[in-house]
């Protein structure tokens, strides 16, 4: 899974490889995503990345099986939409 990331200050998209190279800065205006520790970050987004893609791998093997069912897409991505939201949410009462 690739996560995208919007940045705040120049509004463009970054993807988690881009952070990487640039060691923890945008590279569109070179400004820090975070004041703390930048690798805890890059850290956060890697185990977000592979998370995700282990969810996509075990529902690949769930359809595997004999198809006498579906799989309710809101039950995997209705938790997920809301926990981003929450965040989003948490982060603007916060006034970041
Ligand atoms: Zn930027």
């Amino acid at each position: 899974m690739k996560i995208k990331l919007v940045h705040d200050v120049c509004g463009r998209e970054v993807l988690v490889p881009q952070i990487l190279d640039n060691e923890g800065h945008c590279p569109w205006d070179g400004k820090p995503f975070t004041r703390d520790y930048t690798a805890n970050l890059v850290e956060a987004l890697q185990a977000s990345e592979i998370a995700g893609t282990a969810l996509e791998g075990a529902l690949e093997r769930v359809a595997g099986f004999e198809p006498s069912f579906v799989i309710e897409a809101t039950t995997v991505l209705g938790p997920i939409q809301e926990q981003l939201s929450r965040l989003g949410a948490a982060r603007k009462a916060a006034g970041a």
